[in-house]
């Protein structure tokens, strides 16, 4: 069920739909937009009749929500979602970078790469300490150390940290250290973990799984929304297919659907996509043309030693281009192209 509030409707109005909703012992989500509040109710079993709530104050419409999601939709906010990770947002006018090593190798790695993220003007660090390897004899991060190192370049380099939890554990540690909270490809219907970071105060990055549908992608998002935690942004990273050219398969289609369908932020992983660095920059452009927030780019000083993904590492260099690149794309379709 969603309760759309009249435009005028009062802070006190929209209180007593809350705590109507709560009475019954459903969960009340606020959603305030541009024009009007809308409360999504989650937490009932079965089907609610709208006359229950149409005669209460202030409510507008109480309509009944047929769709498997109800707070990931447009129906319950027509409006953007802008994350704020601190002052850097994602969703906002401004194009949101999320750079950095696949994974957290030492101080010197994670300085020297911190160093041209911060000259690109990125707002974002990325940096794994938890890794999700495919075999369990490869490096799989420095763990605790890791975030250590990632939040001390926070602080010399200005820049908002994004890394992975792997489990729940691994959240309460990525809190004490961190910015945001990724969820990685593999853990994308990991629900235990979706509730946990839903109950963080941390914003969520959540990667579209290997091979997740439209549908339980934003179903997983519903998951963290469910238990209160509205600052989501998904990230494309592709997906797997047929395909022997690339790493995954970059699912451009799914921005412009997402955008029907949704009010939170996507963005475009164009290192996991690709798996290799030659296909990185172009990956990545397009993701932009195609109307992305934000691109996430694996970036490392010395691809060649990287312990993870090098194949696929941009030098510096490579990377400074492609913001420019990727800039220039994104300035384009903000000021409108002129025939
Ligand atoms: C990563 O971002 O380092 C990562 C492991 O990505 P994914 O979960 O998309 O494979
Ligand atoms: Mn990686």
């Amino acid at each position: 069920m969603l309760i759309v509030m009249k435009s005028g409707a009062t802070p006190g109005e929209i209180d007593g739909v809350v705590q109507a909703i709560e009475r019954l012992g459903f969960r009340a989500h606020v959603m305030p937009g541009a024009t009007r509040t809308a409360v999504g109710i989650t937490g009932n079993p079965g089907t609610l009749d709208p006359v229950r709530f149409e005669h209460l104050a202030g409510v507008s419409e109480a309509i009944r929500v047929t769709k498997p999601y109800k707070l990931i939709t447009l129906d319950l906010q027509p409006d953007q979602t802008v994350v704020r990770v601190g002052d850097a947002t994602i969703g906002g006018p401004e194009l949101a970078i999320i750079a950095g090593p696949c994974a957290v190798e030492s101080r010197e790695q994670t300085f020297a790469v911190a160093e041209a993220v911060r000259a690109s003007g990125a707002r974002f660090l990325r940096g794994g300490a938890f890794k999700p390897r495919s075999s369990p004899y490869d490096f799989a991060g420095l763990g605790e150390e890791g975030l250590r190192i990632l939040a001390e370049a926070r602080e010399t380099f200005g820049l908002k940290i994004v890394t992975e939890a792997l489990d729940e554990a691994g959240v309460d540690l990525v809190e004490k250290y961190a910015d945001m909270i990724q969820v990685g490809a593999r853990n994308m219907q990991n629900f235990s973990l979706l509730r946990r970071v839903g109950k963080s105060k941390l914003p969520v990055l959540l990667k579209r799984g290997i091979a997740a549908t439209i549908d339980e992608w934003l179903l997983a998002a519903e998951y963290v929304m469910s238990e209160g935690n509205y600052q989501v942004v998904l990230c494309e990273r592709g997906v797997r297919t047929f395909t022997q050219h690339a790493r995954n398969m970059l699912d451009l289609a799914a921005i412009p659907v997402i955008r029907r369908i949704s009010h939170l932020p996507i963005v475009v992983d164009a290192s996991h996509a690709a798996g290799k660095s030659a296909l990185v920059r172009p990956l990545a452009r397009a993701g932009v043309a195609a109307g992305a927030n934000g691109v996430m780019v694996e970036v490392h000083n010395n691809p060649d030693a990287a312990l993870c993904d090098a194949a696929q590492a941009l030098t510096p260099e490579e990377y400074l281009t492609m913001v420019n690149e990727m800039r220039g794309i994104h300035r384009l379709l903000s000021e409108g192209v002129s025939a």
